[in-house]
C-alpha cells in the first residue's frame, strides 16, 4: 500500500505511517493479492482517491466535454450567454456566487430550468487559503442555501486557489472540488477569435472548459464586459459542435473515471494588490454573514 494514499487520506500533515507494508498487512488481517481483490481495499481506494484528488477533467473516449461559467449569475450577460447556449443545444454547469444569486434568484431558476447544472463558487469570492475555517464554511454554506433548491454538490474554489486544508472543508460539508484543464483566459485581454482559438486548441474528450459569464473581481475595468466571452463561447460551439457533445459536469462525470490531481495553488500578495471592483475601488470580498446593504 502506498503511503503516501495514507498520508493523502488525512486533512493535516501527518508522517507515512510507522508500519511497515507486510505489519500493516497483518494487522488488518489481509495478504498480498488477497488485499488488492478485497472490497475493502478498493472501497477504501476509490474513497482515499475521492479524498485526495480534485477533479480537473474526465477520462473519456465519448466526444463529450463540459463547458463551465464562474462568477455569475449577472443580469447583463448571463441571459445573452442562455440564448446562445440554447441556440446550440448545449448544456453548462453555472459556479455561482452566493451573493449574486441571491441578488438575482429569477436568472437562476432560468439557468437550472435550460437544463443546465449550477454549482458552489463561494459567497463572496475569497481566497480560501487566506481565510478562516470557519469563514471557508460560511462561504460554502451561505452559498448552497442561496443556490438551493437548484445547486448540486460541487465547488469550485474562488481563483482557483487551493490548499489540503481548504480541500477538505470542501469535502466534508459534502461536496466535489471541480476545477477545469482548459482555461479560456476570457477575464483578461484577448478577443472573442482568441479565445476560441485557444480552447479549441486544447479541448480533448472529458475536458473540463473554463468560462466567466460575471467577473466580480477584476484586474482592469475593461475586463467587466462579458461581450467578448459570449463571442467566444458562440465561435466554440460553432467550432466544436460537430465533434463534440457539450454536457453539465454532473454528466460528463457519468461518462467515465474523473482525473484528480492534487492541486495546490496559494494567490501571490501581490494578485489582491492589482485586484480592483468594477468601479476602480480596490477589491475586498463579502464576508458571508454580510447582507445588509442589500
Ligand atoms: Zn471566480
Amino acid at each position: 500500500m502506498d503511503p503516501f494514499l495514507l498520508t493523502g487520506m488525512f486533512p493535516f500533515r501527518c508522517k507515512p505511517p510507522l508500519l511497515g507494508r507486510g505489519k500493516l498487512l497483518k494487522l488488518i488481517g489481509l495478504q498480498g493479492n488477497r488485499l488488492n481483490e478485497s472490497f475493502f481495499f478498493r472501497a477504501f481506494h476509490a474513497f482515499a482517491r475521492r479524498v485526495r484528488g480534485t477533479v480537473t477533467s474526465v477520462s473519456t473516449q465519448d466526444p463529450v466535454v463540459a463547458i463551465t461559467f464562474d462568477d455569475g449569475p449577472d443580469p447583463t450577460f448571463t441571459p445573452g450567454l442562455l440564448e446562445i447556449l440554447g441556440r446550440h443545444g448545449a448544456r453548462a454547469t453555472f459556479f455561482m456566487l452566493g451573493e449574486s444569486a441571491r441578488k438575482y434568484p429569477g436568472l437562476v431558476r432560468e439557468v437550472a430550468s435550460a437544463g443546465h447544472a449550477i454549482g458552489n463558487h463561494s459567497w463572496g469570492h475569497p481566497s480560501f487559503p487566506a481565510v478562516s475555517r470557519k469563514e471557508r464554511r460560511r462561504q460554502i454554506r451561505a452559498c448552497d442555501q442561496a443556490l438551493a433548491p437548484h445547486g448540486v454538490r460541487l465547488f469550485r474554489p474562488p481563483f482557483g486557489h487551493q490548499n489540503r486544508e481548504t480541500f477538505i472543508d470542501a469535502f466534508l460539508l459534502g461536496h466535489q472540488v471541480v476545477l477545469w484543464n482548459v482555461d479560456s483566459e476570457d477575464w483578461l485581454d484577448h478577443n472573442g477569435q482568441l479565445i476560441a482559438e485557444r480552447v479549441e486548441r486544447e479541448t480533448t474528450p472529458g475536458s473540463i472548459i473554463l468560462f466567466h459569464d460575471a467577473l466580480g473581481v477584476v484586474l482592469d475595468v475593461r475586463h467587466v464586459s462579458r461581450e467578448r466571452s459570449l463571442d467566444a463561447v458562440d465561435r466554440v460551439l460553432d467550432r466544436l459542435g460537430g465533434r463534440f457533445r457539450f454536457v453539465t459536469v454532473p454528466e460528463l462525470l457519468r461518462h467515465g473515471r474523473p482525473r484528480r490531481i492534487e492541486w495546490n495553488f496559494l494567490g501571490s500578495p501581490d494578485l489582491f494588490e492589482m485586484l480592483r471592483n468594477p468601479d476602480g475601488t480596490p477589491w475586498r470580498y463579502r464576508a458571508a454573514g454580510e447582507e445588509a446593504d442589500r
